[in-house]
């Protein structure tokens, strides 16, 4: 069987100190670890302002940090094998890509003072990277989170998550919402969070536990370009709201219309499918959410399947990975629901599976992948997973 074993948090913290051991010699102050997520539904629409129904998920990004008694810094990439090593007077350039990262943390988190404590750090984790499940977001929010407790500093959660979605911004040119940040930030044990990014507003929802599973199957397919092309759905959306704007008087947000009136507006122009992903997926995400609440899974997993067709027809986000994995999946047994999830272009797709039938799922799109692409994909079950936290270090 192909389905990967799932992780807890004590076996990442173990991991985290023993390594951090290995290569400091001494214990770590403190670990701090950060959970990836999924996105149940609500795929492109936080950085216009819209609804998404995210979890977090039990894969972490930890940070084992200690302090040092010079302004010497080093940190430590397990996963990539490789270490970054200067002075808090250094002005340090990023040479590879993880470093854009935590350079780019280190210059928002601007407590760092005069007095010299620099740190020893490692960093290790098991979120599958660049896979849709935002590890990037779960590396910036476990360092950010570790450098405050270092430093004692004092920053909301929220203003955690803004910082980290500054990084994205400004450090790898990605003009991303702030969806991955809150969920590793901001989940709740056993739910997933309705976000609604437009007020501000965020509300557990109870996830029931034994009659379902959440499964991810990972395409392989890395999202090459997708930074360029995420950023084109940005500008299409914006050019969308500008045109809405000069149409529609008294128009000055996306949520401000309806499909009606969308389809009111006679134009081939791209924007106009881009702005109906998202009044749909809005209206999905609310429906989904009331779906859940009734333990009404079936119509869940419709909705998840519609909330594919969008990303597919009218945000043009998918690929044929993708589709071909939504497509089966719909015939395989026990298989609810099924859609891409993240940002597109590649990565995996979310699955909504009876509890009984997560073996012969695994089994049946293993399968049929491997007839089409001659491979295996990777299979993930997750369970919903408590947001980012520090824990001091105890032998
Ligand atoms: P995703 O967030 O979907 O996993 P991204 O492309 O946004 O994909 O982020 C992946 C990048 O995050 C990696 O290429 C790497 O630069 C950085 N990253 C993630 N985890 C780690 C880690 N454990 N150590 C160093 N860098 C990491
Ligand atoms: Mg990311």
């Amino acid at each position: 069987m192909n389905l990967e074993e799932t992780d807890n948090k004590e076996n990442m913290l173990q991991q985290a100190g023993a390594l951090f051991l290995r290569r400091f010699g001494r214990q770590p102050a403190h670990i701090s670890l950060a959970p990836g997520r999924i996105n149940l539904i609500g795929e492109h629409t936080d950085y216009n302002g819209g609804l998404s129904l995210p979890s977090a998920i039990n894969r972490w990004i930890a940070t084992a940090m200690a302090p040092r008694k010079d302004r010497m810094v080093i940190i430590r990439s397990e996963n990539f094998d490789q270490e970054l090593a200067f002075s808090l007077n250094d002005n340090l350039k990023p040479r590879r890509h993880w470093e854009k990262y935590v350079l780019g943390i280190l210059e928002v988190f601007a407590h760092i003072g005069n007095e010299d404590m620099g740190f020893d750090a490692l960093i290790v984790g098991n979120v599958p990277l660049g896979a849709g499940l935002s590890s990037s977001a779960a590396l910036e929010i476990s360092l950010l989170n570790s450098l405050q407790y270092h430093y004692q500093a004092e920053l909301t959660k929220m203003k955690v998550c803004k910082m980290c979605q500054t990084v994205e911004i400004y450090k790898l040119g990605l003009r991303s919402g702030l969806l991955d940040q809150w969920a590793s930030q901001l989940s709740h044990k056993e739910s997933a969070l309705f976000i609604d990014f437009f007020q501000g507003k965020i509300e557990p929802v109870a996830l029931p536990a034994g009659e379902i599973s959440w499964v991810v199957v990972h395409s392989g397919v890395e999202r090459k370009l997708a930074g360029s092309r995420y950023m084109d759905r940005v500008e299409e959306t914006l050019m969308g709201l500008n045109e809405l704007k000069l149409r529609l008087p008294g128009t000055s947000h996306l949520r401000d219309i309806s499909l009606e009136q969308l389809e009111t507006i006679r134009t081939q122009a791209v924007w106009k499918s881009r702005v109906r992903h998202f009044i749909t997926e809005n209206e999905r995400v609310i429906e989904f959410r009331k779906s859940l609440t009734q333990s009404d899974f079936r119509r869940a997993g419709e909705l998840m399947l519609s909330s594919h067709d969008s990303l597919k027809e009218d945000y043009q986000v998918s690929c044929a990975e993708l589709d071909f994995l939504v497509e089966a999946a719909q015939t395989v047994e026990g298989c609810l629901g099924s859609r891409m999830m993240g940002g597109g272009f590649g990565g995996c797709t979310l699955n909504l599976v009876q509890n009984e039938k997560t073996g012969e799922f695994t089994k049946g799109i293993t399968r049929l992948f491997q007839e089409k692409f001659s491979k295996n994909p990777k299979i993930f079950k997750f369970f919903p997973e408590s947001g980012a936290q520090v824990f001091p270090f105890q032998d």
